[in-house]
C-alpha cells in the first residue's frame, strides 16, 4: 500500500490510541519479538473497511497495543541491574566468618 508521510502520519495516529506518534521517525518496541522500528517499517494493510497496522516483522501478531516505547519497557536490562545490585547489598557479606560462635544474642556462653 502506497502511502505518502503525511498520510503514514495520520494512520498511525488514527489507529494507534494507546500512544502519541509526533513524528513517523518515532520509535517503538514490539514486547512480542523485541523488536525496535520507526514509524516508516510499521506495516499499512486493509482489512474490510478499516486499516490494520501490524509490526514489520514476518510472522509477528503483535498489534498497536503491543508496542512500547524505547526504554521504558518491561525488557529494560538497566532494570534488572538495579535490582540484582539491591538484591547483593542486603547479604551483609563482608567475609566474616561467625560460624563458629553461634550463640544467640543475650545468652552467655560458659566455658
Ligand atoms: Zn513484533
Amino acid at each position: 500500500m502506497k502511502t505518502t508521510l503525511a498520510d503514514r502520519l495520520a494512520i498511525l495516529q488514527a489507529n494507534d490510541h494507546f500512544r502519541d506518534w509526533q513524528t513517523v521517525d518515532d520509535e517503538r518496541v514490539c514486547v512480542l519479538c523485541d523488536r525496535k522500528f520507526t514509524g516508516h517499517e510499521v506495516l499499512i494493510s486493509m482489512a474490510r473497511e478499516e486499516l490494520e497496522l501490524h509490526c514489520p516483522t514476518p510472522q509477528c501478531k503483535s498489534g498497536v497495543h503491543q508496542w512500547v516505547h524505547p526504554g521504558n519497557s518491561l525488557l529494560s536490562e538497566k532494570g534488572y541491574d538495579d535490582w540484582w545490585r539491591a538484591l547483593g547489598s542486603s547479604n551483609g557479606a563482608d567475609g566474616s566468618d561467625s560460624s563458629d560462635d553461634a550463640v544467640p544474642p543475650g545468652q552467655l556462653r560458659r566455658v
